[in-house]
């Protein structure tokens, strides 16, 4: 008998008819004898719709109360499948992430797991109960409800998975696997049948959402094998793994965008020791995120630097950093949102080169004006126009061979 960890995402229980369809496959992995803990996201818009309502009530809403707001999507699913299943004959019952011990720091809306305790969840497998979990949320120790950041609901599965040693979590979702790409924006994206937890949480964080970059994260520091599969349909999906041999084989198993970065440039900044530090230290004490950053060496010991911050942050960053410019007697500041961040990522990277200058070339090809580039060992990004982003993307992809199936065969299609 395996113990399953299954989630599934927003689009999969985004209406009565996919409850449904959610509660058979449920019934159906407890008939052939696996014990199951089913996590729920929202219905699919729900969250942003909450989060809408939020922003009408006021334009900063505090975020203790946005948890409060936001953690009620969860407890919708999560009931009515519950019911669902127990008007079937099937001994389940919902729990929130409070009853199953689900225990965070005070960072509200993007709350870091500190514990899991899920003796509830024990209790409840031990007695045959399937327990359906509300995904997202968890509290922290002054029991108040804390959210774990956008697409949370797959940290909470596989911090589940971790905390019962489950044989497998599965995530549920729109799609069948891991794509070399969006597929909704490179169509011709094949499906990846593994990949290694490190490319994996490279391509979350650049982007690729099918996965919540910190569950990635989760995953790999207690290795839980994950599989990404699709709740509509029956066939293989993606495993989620520890790296071996045949992965180093092409240099680039994905390609990702990223839309939710923003620029800021500082210009005419005085050339001299201390500045960057004048510079970063506010931004960082207000817990925004810098990305990449690139420094111009201007005329009359100015330089201009640039970088770039999370679009969500910049409300706050702006402020801080019109405050430094002038502090520092900079000449100005300027912001651009309409930029994006386009990835190459793979573990083959270590043992192929060219691949920054294969990717400078097809860039320069299209015509697309390269503003920054970053580089680890298994990645390379480069931001550019926003509006060149698909275009990017898809050349890329082509370009690297990923449009065929690869060598050495990564890919399911
Ligand atoms: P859920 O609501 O089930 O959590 P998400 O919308 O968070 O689903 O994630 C699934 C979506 O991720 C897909 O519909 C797809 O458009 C997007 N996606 C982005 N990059 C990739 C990729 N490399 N492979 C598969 N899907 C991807
Ligand atoms: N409902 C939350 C969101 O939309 C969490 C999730 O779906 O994973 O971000
Ligand atoms: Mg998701």
């Amino acid at each position: 008998m395996a113990l399953i960890v299954q989630k599934y995402g927003g689009t999969s229980v985004g209406n009565i008819e996919r409850i449904h369809n959610v509660a058979e496959r449920v019934a159906r992995a407890h008939r052939a004898g696996d014990q199951v803990v089913v996590v729920l996201s929202a219905m699919s818009g729900e969250t942003d719709r909450l989060v809408k309502l939020a922003h009408e009530a006021t334009p900063m809403p505090d975020e203790r109360e946005m948890d409060m707001l936001l953690s009620t999507g969860e407890r919708v699913t999560i009931a009515l499948l519950a019911m669902d299943l127990r008007g079937r004959g099937i001994n389940a019952r919902s729990f929130t992430g409070r009853q199953v011990g689900i225990i965070t720091d005070s960072a509200h809306t993007k709350a870091r797991i500190a514990r899991v305790t899920a003796d509830r969840l024990r209790e409840a497998l031990d007695q045959g109960v399937i327990p359906v979990v509300a995904g997202f949320q968890g509290i922290n120790e002054q029991s108040d409800v804390t959210t774990l950041g956008r697409g949370g609901s797959d940290l909470s599965a596989v911090a589940l998975a971790a905390a019962l040693k489950a044989d497998r979590c599965i995530i549920f979702t729109d799609v069948d696997g891991v794509y070399t790409a969006d597929p909704n924006v490179v169509p011709a994206a094949k499906r990846i049948d593994k990949i290694a937890y490190e490319e994996m949480l490279e391509m979350a964080s650049l982007g690729a959402k099918v996965l919540q970059t910190r569950s990635v994260e989760f995953a790999a520091k207690f290795n839980v094998p994950v599989e990404v599969n699709s709740s509509f349909k029956e066939g293989k999906g993606t495993l989620v793994t520890r790296e071996d041999a045949d992965m180093e084989a092409v240099a680039v198993a994905g390609v990702t965008g990223d839309r939710n970065q923003a620029k800021i440039t500082i210009v005419g900044v005085p050339d001299k020791p201390g500045i960057a530090a004048r510079i970063f230290g506010p931004v960082a004490q207000a817990h925004v995120n810098v990305d990449m950053i690139i420094q111009n060496m201007g005329q009359d010991a100015l330089t201009d630097l640039s970088f770039t911050v999370p679009r969500a942050d910049l409300r706050k960053a702006t402020p801080i950093i019109q405050g430094v410019a002038k502090e520092i007697e900079a000449k100005s500041v300027s912001i651009t949102e309409a930029i994006a961040k386009v990835s190459l990522i793979g573990v083959g990277m270590r043992s192929h080169s060219g691949v920054a200058s294969k990717m400078f070339e097809v860039l320069s090809r299209e015509g697309i004006n390269i503003l920054m580039i970053s580089t680890s060992e298994i990645k390379i990004s480069c931001v550019i126009d926003e509006k060149y982003l698909e275009l990017a993307m898809r050349s890329l992809h082509s370009a690297f061979g990923l449009d065929q199936v690869p060598q050495g065969d990564r890919s399911g299609k």
